[in-house]
Protein backbone atom coordinates (compact mmCIF):
# COMPACT_ATOMS: atom_id res chain seq x y z
CA UNK A 1 0.00 0.00 0.00
CA UNK A 2 2.71 2.35 0.95
CA UNK A 3 4.78 1.40 -2.29
CA UNK A 4 1.75 2.75 -4.18
CA UNK A 5 1.14 5.66 -2.42
CA UNK A 6 4.98 6.81 -3.13
CA UNK A 7 4.28 6.06 -6.46
CA UNK A 8 1.27 8.08 -6.67
CA UNK A 9 2.99 11.16 -5.11
CA UNK A 10 5.68 10.53 -7.85
CA UNK A 11 3.88 10.80 -10.53
CA UNK A 12 1.33 13.49 -9.28
CA UNK A 13 4.77 15.36 -9.34
CA UNK A 14 5.61 14.58 -12.78
CA UNK A 15 2.51 15.82 -13.89
CA UNK A 16 3.04 19.21 -12.31
CA UNK A 17 6.98 19.44 -13.74
CA UNK A 18 4.90 18.57 -17.39
CA UNK A 19 2.29 21.17 -16.70
CA UNK A 20 4.62 23.87 -15.28
CA UNK A 21 7.04 23.67 -18.41
CA UNK A 22 4.52 23.97 -20.76
CA UNK A 23 2.80 26.88 -19.41
CA UNK A 24 6.27 28.38 -19.23
CA UNK A 25 6.60 27.40 -22.78
CA UNK A 26 3.17 29.28 -23.47
CA UNK A 27 4.67 32.58 -22.35
CA UNK A 28 7.89 32.43 -24.30
CA UNK A 29 6.10 31.49 -27.68
CA UNK A 30 7.30 34.93 -29.23
CA UNK A 31 10.96 34.26 -27.84
CA UNK A 32 11.23 31.27 -29.65
CA UNK A 33 9.28 31.76 -32.61
CA UNK A 34 12.36 31.14 -34.57
CA UNK A 35 12.67 27.55 -33.52
CA UNK A 36 8.81 26.66 -34.01
CA UNK A 37 8.87 28.57 -37.26
CA UNK A 38 11.96 25.91 -38.92
CA UNK A 39 9.92 22.72 -37.67
CA UNK A 40 6.41 23.75 -40.11
CA UNK A 41 6.92 22.36 -43.60
CA UNK A 42 6.91 24.96 -45.72
CA UNK A 43 3.82 25.48 -47.74
CA UNK A 44 2.74 24.34 -51.26
CA UNK A 45 2.35 28.33 -52.63
CA UNK A 46 6.07 29.00 -50.95
CA UNK A 47 7.57 25.99 -52.56
CA UNK A 48 5.99 27.23 -55.89
CA UNK A 49 7.24 30.45 -55.25
CA UNK A 50 10.48 29.22 -54.80
CA UNK A 51 10.55 27.40 -57.96
CA UNK A 52 9.49 30.22 -59.70
CA UNK A 53 11.58 32.60 -58.77
CA UNK A 54 14.69 30.01 -59.17
CA UNK A 55 14.46 30.04 -63.13
CA UNK A 56 12.86 33.84 -63.22
CA UNK A 57 16.34 34.67 -61.46
CA UNK A 58 17.91 32.22 -64.47
CA UNK A 59 16.10 34.13 -67.02
CA UNK A 60 18.27 37.00 -66.04
CA UNK A 61 21.30 34.94 -65.43
CA UNK A 62 21.34 33.44 -68.96
CA UNK A 63 19.78 36.20 -71.21
CA UNK A 64 23.03 38.35 -69.23
CA UNK A 65 24.73 35.59 -70.67
CA UNK A 66 24.07 35.84 -73.96
CA UNK A 67 23.75 39.75 -73.99
CA UNK A 68 27.76 40.02 -72.99
CA UNK A 69 28.73 37.28 -75.60
CA UNK A 70 27.01 39.57 -78.56
CA UNK A 71 28.26 43.23 -77.28
CA UNK A 72 31.09 42.86 -74.87
CA UNK A 73 29.38 45.22 -72.01
CA UNK A 74 31.12 45.04 -68.64
CA UNK A 75 27.86 45.58 -67.40
CA UNK A 76 26.26 42.20 -68.66
CA UNK A 77 29.35 40.16 -67.53
CA UNK A 78 28.97 41.65 -63.73
CA UNK A 79 24.98 41.70 -63.56
CA UNK A 80 25.35 37.74 -64.48
CA UNK A 81 27.45 37.55 -61.60
CA UNK A 82 25.02 38.93 -59.20
CA UNK A 83 22.15 36.96 -60.73
CA UNK A 84 24.14 33.46 -60.03
CA UNK A 85 24.31 34.50 -56.57
CA UNK A 86 20.55 35.54 -56.41
CA UNK A 87 19.70 31.55 -58.34
CA UNK A 88 21.96 30.12 -55.29
CA UNK A 89 20.00 32.18 -52.66
CA UNK A 90 16.79 30.52 -54.30
CA UNK A 91 18.64 26.93 -53.91
CA UNK A 92 19.58 27.27 -50.43
CA UNK A 93 16.24 27.74 -49.39
CA UNK A 94 14.94 24.96 -51.96
CA UNK A 95 17.60 22.85 -50.60
CA UNK A 96 16.61 23.76 -46.59
CA UNK A 97 13.27 23.10 -47.01
CA UNK A 98 13.89 19.65 -49.34
CA UNK A 99 12.02 20.65 -52.11
CA UNK A 100 13.14 19.17 -55.06
CA UNK A 101 14.18 21.06 -57.98
CA UNK A 102 16.12 21.08 -61.32
CA UNK A 103 18.55 23.47 -63.42
CA UNK A 104 18.15 23.21 -66.64
CA UNK A 105 21.32 23.88 -69.24
CA UNK A 106 21.65 27.45 -70.19
CA UNK A 107 18.96 28.94 -72.42
CA UNK A 108 16.43 25.94 -71.51
CA UNK A 109 13.41 26.74 -68.99
CA UNK A 110 10.89 24.28 -67.43
CA UNK A 111 8.92 27.05 -67.67
CA UNK A 112 6.95 27.74 -70.86
CA UNK A 113 6.25 31.57 -70.28
CA UNK A 114 10.22 32.16 -69.03
CA UNK A 115 11.26 29.97 -72.17
CA UNK A 116 9.10 32.53 -74.44
CA UNK A 117 10.50 35.37 -72.13
CA UNK A 118 14.29 33.86 -73.01
CA UNK A 119 13.52 33.12 -76.70
CA UNK A 120 12.13 37.04 -77.68
CA UNK A 121 14.90 38.23 -75.41
CA UNK A 122 17.72 36.78 -77.16
CA UNK A 123 16.39 38.05 -80.58
CA UNK A 124 16.05 41.23 -79.72
CA UNK A 125 18.52 41.66 -77.97
CA UNK A 126 20.83 40.47 -80.65
CA UNK A 127 19.42 43.82 -82.61
CA UNK A 128 21.12 47.10 -80.77
CA UNK A 129 22.78 47.49 -77.71
CA UNK A 130 19.91 49.80 -76.78
CA UNK A 131 17.91 47.21 -77.37
CA UNK A 132 20.10 45.11 -75.44
CA UNK A 133 20.15 47.27 -72.41
CA UNK A 134 16.42 47.91 -72.46
CA UNK A 135 15.74 44.01 -72.09
CA UNK A 136 17.69 44.60 -68.61
CA UNK A 137 15.78 46.81 -67.55
CA UNK A 138 12.55 44.94 -68.36
CA UNK A 139 14.32 41.62 -66.90
CA UNK A 140 14.40 43.50 -63.69
CA UNK A 141 11.39 45.83 -63.89
CA UNK A 142 9.75 42.11 -64.26
CA UNK A 143 11.73 40.41 -61.42
CA UNK A 144 11.05 43.36 -58.99
CA UNK A 145 7.37 43.26 -59.59
CA UNK A 146 7.29 39.33 -59.33
CA UNK A 147 9.48 39.12 -55.80
CA UNK A 148 7.31 42.15 -54.01
CA UNK A 149 4.15 40.29 -55.65
CA UNK A 150 5.45 36.86 -53.67
CA UNK A 151 6.02 38.89 -50.20
CA UNK A 152 3.07 40.29 -49.95
CA UNK A 153 1.63 36.66 -50.36
CA UNK A 154 3.70 35.30 -48.08
CA UNK A 155 4.13 34.90 -44.09
CA UNK A 156 7.53 32.72 -44.03
CA UNK A 157 10.27 35.22 -42.73
CA UNK A 158 13.08 33.56 -43.92
CA UNK A 159 11.62 33.44 -47.46
CA UNK A 160 10.95 37.59 -47.08
CA UNK A 161 14.44 38.13 -45.71
CA UNK A 162 16.09 36.48 -49.02
CA UNK A 163 13.19 38.39 -51.54
CA UNK A 164 13.97 41.92 -50.16
CA UNK A 165 17.32 41.53 -50.67
CA UNK A 166 16.97 40.26 -54.23
CA UNK A 167 14.74 43.08 -54.76
CA UNK A 168 17.66 45.54 -53.47
CA UNK A 169 20.26 43.94 -56.08
CA UNK A 170 17.46 44.37 -58.75
CA UNK A 171 16.80 47.68 -57.87
CA UNK A 172 20.76 48.28 -58.21
CA UNK A 173 20.68 46.27 -61.90
CA UNK A 174 17.47 48.64 -63.14
CA UNK A 175 19.49 51.96 -61.81
CA UNK A 176 22.54 50.28 -63.90
CA UNK A 177 20.99 49.29 -67.00
CA UNK A 178 19.13 52.68 -67.42
CA UNK A 179 22.29 54.63 -66.69
CA UNK A 180 23.67 52.79 -69.51
CA UNK A 181 20.43 52.87 -71.62
CA UNK A 182 20.77 56.91 -71.62
CA UNK A 183 24.39 56.90 -72.33
CA UNK A 184 23.64 55.20 -74.97
CA UNK A 185 20.91 57.22 -76.14
CA UNK A 186 18.16 55.12 -75.11
CA UNK A 187 14.66 55.22 -73.42
CA UNK A 188 12.78 52.37 -71.21
CA UNK A 189 9.13 52.75 -69.80
CA UNK A 190 8.44 50.79 -67.04
CA UNK A 191 6.01 47.66 -68.17
CA UNK A 192 5.78 45.86 -64.69
CA UNK A 193 6.10 48.49 -61.77
CA UNK A 194 4.09 51.82 -61.16
CA UNK A 195 5.88 54.89 -62.99
CA UNK A 196 6.31 56.64 -59.16
CA UNK A 197 8.02 52.88 -58.04
CA UNK A 198 10.70 53.16 -60.71
CA UNK A 199 11.22 56.80 -60.65
CA UNK A 200 11.64 56.35 -56.62
CA UNK A 201 14.34 54.24 -57.75
CA UNK A 202 16.00 55.67 -60.13
CA UNK A 203 15.78 58.86 -57.93
CA UNK A 204 17.97 57.33 -55.09
CA UNK A 205 21.47 56.03 -54.98
CA UNK A 206 23.24 52.40 -55.52
CA UNK A 207 22.47 50.56 -52.23
CA UNK A 208 24.42 47.99 -50.50
CA UNK A 209 22.60 44.75 -50.22
CA UNK A 210 23.60 41.81 -48.14
ZN1 LIG B 1 18.18 38.75 -59.64
ZN1 LIG C 1 18.98 41.49 -61.60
Amino acid sequence: MKTILKIQYIFTFIILIISTNACSNDSEDEFIGDKIEENITILQEDADALLFMLEEEKLARDTYSILYEKWGLNQFANIKKSEQTHMDAIENLLKQNEISYTILPEGVFNNKELQAHYDTFKEDGAKSVINALKIGATIEDLDIKDLENYVSLTKNNTLINVYQNLICGSRNHLRSFMKGLEKNGGTYTPQFITQDAFDAILNSSQEQCN
